[in-house]
């Protein structure tokens, strides 16, 4: 029981929020990085194309 409620708690501390992110424009490629952690050039860190901004919904790091 114990265990049960501490899982519970977990998973209520993962909060996800709209997150601004560049991603590859590469249809076979999947790379893609969090803006604030992206590049300056603005390249994919896996293929090398441009990558394009989106939102997308992630945990709150
Ligand atoms: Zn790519």
């Amino acid at each position: 029981m114990f265990y049960g409620r501490r899982a519970k708690d977990e998973e209520m501390e993962t909060i996800l929020e709209d997150t601004e992110v560049y991603s590859c424009i590469g249809d076979s490629c999947i790379g893609w990085m969090r803006k604030d952690f992206v590049a300056d050039d603005l390249l994919c860190p896996m293929c090398g194309n441009e990558m394009t901004q989106e939102i997308r919904v992630l945990p709150k790091i």
